[in-house]
């Protein structure tokens, strides 16, 4: 875990957003991993997706608080989280601002839809080159498509480890292009992701809420909590260890 969470970004979001504003003015190729703990737990035991992770030119940023609260353990500081949602939002906008071309890939029709329309409507700045919902068979194809658009970013919302492995594999046929893998967040930007109860948010108990009514997650709480933790406390015990030897 420990060789994962040295390779976060370490300083603010402002100076995040100042580095990804003049990677996209200079046309600089960056692709970015919004990491959270089942990301590094996914690393620990698919080879393919450490090599992703721990690639020089992948950058990683603390999307969840754990990842955060893990460095820390290591005595690595973090300043704060640095979410997709966030991140997507301010692409969006720099895009606005620089008219800059965008192609979204994944989720449902649905959400695609809301997303293409929060854009025509809210940044009339962005050229949204291409759009495509995450439920096509053949992912390759929409890649093959990307790469003939040409765009300035390209967010792609798969889920974790697809999105990731599909760029990182696509990578090299682009000269430039700021690439995501950005989970939710259109699901949570066009406001499709129904959320907890107000209770259930002002007791920070969200995650609760979403794990109890949806078993499938029950297992990404495992990975993302339990086993995380477990991990972090195994390597830490092991480093004392070899310190006093
Ligand atoms: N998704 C997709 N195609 C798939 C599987 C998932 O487009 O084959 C989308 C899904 O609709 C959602 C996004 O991927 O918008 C992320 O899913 P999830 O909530 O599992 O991701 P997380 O951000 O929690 O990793």
């Amino acid at each position: 875990m420990k060789k994962y969470l040295e390779k976060v970004y370490k300083e603010d979001k402002q100076d995040f957003y100042k580095e990804i504003e003049e990677n996209l003015k200079n046309e600089e190729k960056q692709f970015i991993i919004t990491a959270n703990p089942e990301i590094l737990t996914t690393a620990e035991r698919n080879k393919e997706y450490e090599k992703i992770l721990l690639d020089k030119n992948t950058t990683i940023i603390p999307d969840g608080i754990g990842i955060i609260k893990g460095a820390k353990m290591f005595g690595i500081n973090l300043p704060e989280r640095i979410t997709g949602v966030d991140l997507t939002l301010k692409l969006i906008e720099l895009c606005n601002k620089y008219n800059k071309s965008i192609y979204l890939f994944g989720a449902t029709k649905e959400v695609m839809n809301k997303m293409e329309k929060l854009i025509q409507e809210k940044y009339t700045g962005v050229n949204l080159v291409g759009t495509q919902d995450g439920y096509i068979e053949d992912k390759q194809a929409v890649m093959e498509d990307i790469k003939l658009k040409n765009p300035d970013v390209i967010l792609v919302a798969l889920g974790v480890p697809k999105q990731e492995k599909l760029i990182y594999d696509n990578l090299q046929d682009f000269k430039k292009g700021i690439f995501v893998g950005v989970g939710g967040s259109f699901d949570v930007i066009s406001g499709s992701k129904k959320r907890a109860p107000k209770i259930f948010i002002k007791l920070n108990l969200e995650w609760l809420y979403r794990i109890a009514f949806s078993p499938s997650r029950w297992k990404r709480f495992y990975e993302g909590n339990i086993k995380y933790i477990f991990k972090l406390k195994k390597e830490l015990r092991e480093e004392k260890r070899k310190e006093r030897k």
